[in-house]
């Protein structure tokens, strides 16, 4: 099963009336790096884990995109998800490409001691191919803002001087900001409200949300502040659901001290499939990619879906809930406020001044609601979905730019 990227980026270079070159030049990734990363175990022994960089597109600049630890790790999985951040940084007119890395590892059973030689390791294999000019990482499936100051590092002792620049996601105290972690859910908070907004504005819409992680619990956060109600949450393990509207601080505390969702007191506990039979007005998928199968599109009760996690609705998934008239917010859009907020991490490293929050703050949301007007604009002036006036806007500017680099 394909993602929707694959099917929509062709369409939209034909829709720009592309040569079949420069199609072919935006489609392949122009460099993988695979490298075997030794680990020296607590124990002694020694163990080897293959490493990947994928580096998609960097007409716009240098190219951008995390480092995940994970068993399913591929170069093709890689390609994948560097071809969505160069669309995602370019949709958002950040001057970066599109990359991915990780690891084919899973680093549950992993000492604190051995992650970070293993984290030290991947660096100095992809050093040649790293650095603030030329690719500059960021956290992912995981790995955190702990990760990012042990590569900081690594690059700094292979490089011989400090650059913050080099890496973003960084704990606070080596230049990262405070705000990274919350702001993907509060940028796609921004963009439901905007879209909200426009079509009517009126009363206290209602949401499920899928996956009750980083992006999940900001996001219900975010939302319950602006007057959603939210009606259900769900996560690996279970889902919870209110008629009157969860109350996400307290479930977000509780998740946080138990690590699940079962808290009869807040509301009627099932299994995670159970949030397929909540009513709503946004269903918002901010889980695992590919969640919404053609089943599940036919099942769904809600008026949208809102793509909180990359690449949740299948092609064929999203053909089906078109015909029901269910719009979708697509990814490209809705999560990109972590991936800006990189961006103001690293020009804050560059001009080597402190960034505060609430200017960070008030800086994604600037940006975030206006791009999303420009998406809501052009949709509707073309008559198109949302997912193609996004895809127009972000794979047009990459291909005037490749074109102007290279004729
Ligand atoms: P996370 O690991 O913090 O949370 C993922 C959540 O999904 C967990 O609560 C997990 O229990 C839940 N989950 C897993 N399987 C599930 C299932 N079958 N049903 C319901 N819930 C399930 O990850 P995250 O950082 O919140 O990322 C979520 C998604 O958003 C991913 O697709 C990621 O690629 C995307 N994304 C994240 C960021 C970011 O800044 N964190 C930025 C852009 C995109």
């Amino acid at each position: 099963m394909g993602d929707i990227v694959d099917s929509i980026v062709p369409e939209t270079l034909d829709r720009l009336g592309v040569s079949s070159a420069l199609e072919e030049r935006l489609m392949r990734v122009e460099r993988s790096l695979e490298s075997l990363i030794p680990l020296e175990l607590d124990s002694g022994e020694r163990v080897y884990f293959q490493g990947f960089r994928v580096q998609h597109n960097s007409a716009l600049g240098p190219y951008k995109g995390g480092i995940r630890f994970h068993p399913s790790v591929t170069a093709e999985e890689l390609a994948a998800m560097a071809r969505l951040m160069t669309w995602k940084c370019s949709l958002m007119e950040l001057p970066f490409g599109g990359a991915k890395g990780g690891i084919a590892v899973d680093p549950q059973p992993l000492s604190p001691g051995e992650r970070l030689r293993l984290s030290r390791e991947y660096l100095f294999r992809m050093y040649p191919v790293l650095g603030p000019d030329t690719d500059i990482p960021a956290p992912d499936i995981n790995t955190d803002s702990e990760t990012m100051g042990w590569m900081a590092d690594a690059f700094s002792k292979r490089s011989g001087t400090w650059r913050p620049d080099a890496l973003t996601g960084k704990p606070v105290c080596l230049g990262g900001l405070a705000f990274r972690e919350e702001a993907t859910g509060f940028g796609a908070a921004e963009v439901i409200s905007g879209f909200f907004q426009k079509e009517s504005g009126k009363g206290h819409p209602s949401c499920s949300i899928e996956g009750f992680g980083n992006v999940g619990q900001h996001l219900a956060l975010q939302l319950a502040e602006r007057g959603f109600r939210i009606l259900c949450v769900s996560d690996s393990r279970g889902a919870i659901a209110n008629p009157g509207g969860l109350d996400i601080g307290t479930l977000s505390r509780l998740k946080g001290q138990t690590g699940h969702l079962n808290h009869p007191t807040l509301g009627e506990v099932f299994t995670p499939d159970g949030i397929d039979r909540i009513d709503v007005d946004y269903f918002i998928p901010a889980a695992l990619p590919r969640s919404i199968s053609p089943d599940r599109a036919k099942r769904l009760s809600c008026r949208h879906v809102v793509e909180a996690a990359n690449a949740p609705v299948t092609p064929e998934g999203e053909k089906i809930l078109l015909e029901r008239g269910i719009p979708v917010l697509p990814d490209i859009l809705v999560n990109a406020g972590g991936v800006t907020v990189s961006y103001f991490e690293w020009l804050g490293n560059r001009s080597g001044d402190r960034q505060d929050n609430d200017r960070v703050r008030d800086a994604l949301s600037t940006r975030m609601v206006r791009i999303a007007q420009e998406v809501m604009d052009r949709a509707k002036r073309e008559g198109r979905t949302l997912r193609e006036a996004a895809y127009l806007i972000a794979v047009n500017r990459v291909a005037v730019a490749q074109s102007a680099r290279e004729g």
